[in-house]
């Protein structure tokens, strides 16, 4: 009986983002579950939509949990959460004997002692359980992925969709490749492409990334995939890259070949698509509603503070009769309303806690809706999964028609349950704010097409060119 260690450790590391991701940030629950230890993994992901649920759905043979961890995106994984979890898998997998590993990462984690974290995870495995050992990796389409990852893997393969509803696919492709794998020997190929693209231009609900992920299966290669790479991080291997696995080498070459032509081809094609906050309000408002207004630089799962008062300032300058604003992480506010009570009128800072991308504003609100914060997605990318932002509140900014939900764990707004919690059915009002980059459109697409991305000062600058880089490797454009 073959026996296989599974375990998954997912983070996007925003090198520039104002906080550092801790050991707790993986322990907690936020948009999908805890950290998860062995057996549990079995009854906590079953039916999900994540990679190691379609995994494990997928795989015939007997599996070993380890254990699972992720965190919402955001700065530098401290040394101790990256050194607690990586030393409990190594260990988990060294003590399991298992006949192969697979592996649920992001490809973007990065410490500051390792900027090529999840290449250090494999190497410390492979040490431990030799070269011929199979580790079998899915990878997020945002993984910063380099040559010493790919020698260290067996099979990689990658998310082929933006909004990412493929989640448990990929694992279930990992299960199949792995076992292709283990039949009889396959050749990899890796190619790096030379350029960054922003993340709202990277969506493969549109073109060009939506003709390069449907053009994977025409090169012959067992498997192909490719990740466009993460922009926000300040490392040497920032950017695209290809697997290619093959039954023998010149097809794995060629069909990364293929694919890195195809990439190199559609460069000028990747525009941001990203226009002024006062712009975007005045088109929204001219606009039938509903309208949706994207804020992809304050987007919490790019790493963003999600508490940037950029695109509220715009609604309230417009005077926007109508809109609503999710989710603004403030701990504060919401405590503030829910010690208040619904009914009350009360005066709050909202957000605007990192000064360098805005200011708190002072405002009188209205609380109208509480809740504790829980619920259970219903969107194409975590429906099923339950939801924990700790409280949250509705709130009104006092006699304007703008009302704001505030959160107590900062989480991306990428399912119309993160309005719903606090009382607000979408697509009865005009203007829809997400504080959200491209993950939003799974589910919110449905409401209406008018979307709009509008730029706010954030955490996650889509515009590349305002990026303060410093360790690109040379040759890389932006
Ligand atoms: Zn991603």
């Amino acid at each position: 009986m073959t026996r296989i260690a599974i375990a998954g450790f997912q983070h996007e590391t925003n090198t520039f983002a104002p906080a550092d991701t801790t050991l707790s940030d993986f322990q907690r629950q936020g948009a999908w579950p805890a950290l998860t230890r062995g057996g549990e993994v079995f009854r906590v992901f079953d039916g999900l939509n994540i990679p190691i649920a379609g995994f494990i759905s997928a795989c015939a043979h007997e599996m070993i949990p380890i254990l699972w961890a992720m965190a919402e995106p955001g700065g530098f994984v401290t040394e101790e959460a990256f050194e607690t979890i990586a030393n409990e898998i190594v260990t988990g997998i060294v003590e399991a004997r298992p006949d192969a590993a697979y592996l649920d990462l992001h490809g973007a984690m990065v410490t500051r002692q390792h900027p090529d974290a999840e290449a250090e995870l494999l190497q410390r495995i492979r040490r431990e359980m030799g070269p011929d050992f199979p580790i079998a990796v899915s990878l997020d389409l945002h993984g910063n992925l380099s040559p010493a990852f790919f020698e260290a893997a067996t099979v990689v393969t990658i998310y082929r969709t933006y909004p990412h509803t493929d989640f448990a696919q990929t694992g279930a492709r990992a299960a199949a490749l792995l076992d292709r794998a283990m039949k009889a020997p396959l050749f990899g190929a890796f190619r790096q492409g030379d350029y960054l693209t922003p993340i709202t231009a990277q969506t493969t609900e549109f073109s060009p990334a939506r003709d390069l992920y449907a053009g994977l299966d025409r090169h012959g290669a067992v498997s192909l995939d490719v990740a466009l790479g993460f922009p926000p991080a300040d490392i040497p291997h920032c950017g695209p890259s290809i697997f290619a696995y093959a039954d023998t080498q010149a097809a794995a070459d060629a069909a990364a070949e293929a694919a890195a032509a195809h990439l190199a081809e559609i460069e000028p094609l990747f525009d941001a698509g990203l226009i002024p906050a006062a712009e975007a309000v005045a088109r929204a408002m001219a606009l039938p509603g509903p309208v949706i207004i994207a804020d992809p630089q304050d987007n919490p799962g790019a790493g963003g503070t999600s508490d940037t008062t950029g695109i509220l300032r715009a609604l309230l300058e417009a005077q926007a009769p109508d809109a609503v604003v999710s989710m603004l992480h403030d701990p504060s506010a919401a405590a503030a309303a829910h010690a208040a009570g619904e009914g009350a009128r009360i005066s709050v800072r909202l957000g605007g806690t990192h000064t360098q991308y805005s200011q708190p504003l002072e405002v009188e609100v209205t609380v109208e809706a509480l809740s504790d914060g829980r619920f259970r997605c219903s969107g194409p990318m975590f429906g099923g999964s339950e939801a924990d932002l700790g409280p949250v509140a509705r709130l009104r900014i006092a006699d304007t028609g703008i009302q704001v939900i505030v959160g107590t764990e900062r989480s991306q707004n990428l399912d119309q349950e993160f309005f719903r919690v606090a009382g607000i059915e979408p697509v009865e009002h005009d203007i829809i704010c997400v504080k959200s980059a491209v993950h939003f459109m799974a589910d919110y697409k449905r409401i209406t097409p008018n979307i709009l991305f509008a730029v706010a000062p954030g955490a996650n600058p889509c515009d590349l060119s305002s990026i303060p880089f410093t360790r690109l490797r040379p040759g890389v454009r932006r």
